[in-house]
């Protein structure tokens, strides 16, 4: 007895992959064209619905349009959801041999549709290549990144919808199958309702993958100044002052620097404006190679930049500032510059990044005052 009817769900496939395909679209009209792929995959789910709908209409329509034809766009809709896949990972997609190796694969597939009809030989090759499609997917999913919920849940989609097709396929050779692929063998419904199942958890998948990647996306543009790398103010400010509150439990020191580069008018009115960037690129760079791990530099911005050292005396601190400031002085590469430091830690509990700020800042005008290229405190 049948539990549902074969060709109906073959129906919801191709709906299923319908409905994603305008999801996925709406995603790639309204998402940055920085998340790269979800165009390909939109296209690669309308293919499936094109797939599904010609494969419920078996032996309403030609054999050409609803085993043929359907078939090509199932292996198209493989071959681009691979192609988005790739780009959604920044890679280049080497698109020549997959389809070299489709069309090879449509030629057997006529033969043993039209020629030398055999189901069990077609029913191999479209799982086969199903297969290898989704594996290779599944592959670039598992190696690009961290396994989060999203990839996981897409990965596992392409291995479950993997391993249906093998099943298919070896339960087709060993068991004796029913030619007539709408009909109530277990072996076709059961690919058929996991094909459905499979196509909806991929989909979400992609869509989660998606919405992830822009998530890290905007987290890094608030984060993170866009030319040097450098912590934006918004967020300097929030770490600083939770840094702040920190060490007022641990009654640990916190330094404060205010950093504001010598002249800098002049480096762009001589050099111009993009030699100028690089500069401020370089000093970024420069710094970090003086801070340890814990330590966090805001860029509060122009060319003035802000030091955050958790739990460092102020003589420490000095030394740091010295350092950064020696380093640059006697660096050559590049228009000559060089920097004006004001360095403060904290004193009394109420102490906040502000007041902290404003006395950085005051120390480091006096070093400006006391002729630039100078370490000040107060
Ligand atoms: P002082 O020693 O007193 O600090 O002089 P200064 O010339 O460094 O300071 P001033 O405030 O007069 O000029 C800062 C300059 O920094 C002016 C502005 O064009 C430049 N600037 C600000 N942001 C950027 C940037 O992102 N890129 C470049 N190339 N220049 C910038
Ligand atoms: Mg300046
Ligand atoms: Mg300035």
């Amino acid at each position: 007895m049948s539990l549902f009817d074969t060709r109906t769900v073959f129906l919801l496939c191709g709906a299923m992959g319908g409905l994603m395909a305008l999801v996925l679209y709406s995603l790639k009209r309204n998402y940055p064209p920085s998340i790269r792929g979800l165009g390909d995959w939109s296209t690669a789910l309308l293919l499936m619905l094109f797939a599904g709908v010609l494969t419920a209409l078996r032996d309403r329509v030609p054999d050409a349009l609803s085993i043929s034809l359907s078939n090509v766009f199932f292996f198209g809709g493989l071959h681009w959801s691979h192609v988005g896949t790739q780009r959604f990972f920044g890679l280049t997609p080497r698109q020549a041999p997959w389809l070299v190796a489709i069309v090879g694969i449509v030629g057997v597939h006529l033969w043993f549709t039209f020629v030398d009809e055999s189901l069990l030989i077609r029913l191999t090759l479209v799982n086969l290549t199903g297969t290898l499609f989704m594996g290779a997917q599944a592959w670039l999913i598992r190696k690009n990144g961290p396994m989060r919920f999203a990839k996981a849940l897409a990965f596992g989609s392409l291995a479950c919808g993997c391993a249906l097709q093998l099943l298919r396929v070896g339960l087709a050779w060993t068991q004796s199958m029913d030619h007539n692929i709408m009909g109530p063998s277990p072996i076709h419904q059961l690919y058929a309702m996991g094909f459905a199942v499979s196509i909806l958890l991929y989909s979400i998948g992609l869509i989660l993958m998606a919405t992830d990647m822009l998530r890290a996306e905007l987290e890094l543009l608030a984060t993170r100044d866009s030319l040097t790398d450098a912590l934006t103010r918004r967020h300097w400010n929030a770490l600083c002052a939770s840094e702040l509150e920190r060490c007022k439990r641990t009654g640990r020191s916190v330094a404060i620097l205010a950093l504001d580069l010598d002249h800098f008018k002049a480096v762009n009115d001589t050099h111009g404006h993009q030699a100028g960037d690089k500069v401020l690129v370089a000093f970024v760079a420069r710094i970090n190679g003086h801070l340890r791990q814990i330590d966090r530099l805001g860029r509060f911005g122009g060319e003035e930049f802000t030091l955050l050292l958790p739990e460092t005396s102020l003589v420490q601190a000095l030394n740091v500032a010295e350092r950064i400031r020696a380093d640059l002085a006697r660096a050559h590469d590049g228009p000559s510059c060089t920097v004006s430091i004001g360095v403060v830690t904290n004193q009394h509990d109420n102490d906040t990044v502000e007041t902290l700020m404003a006395r950085a800042d005051a120390a480091m005008y006096r070093a400006k005052a006391g002729g630039r290229n100078r370490v000040e405190t107060g």
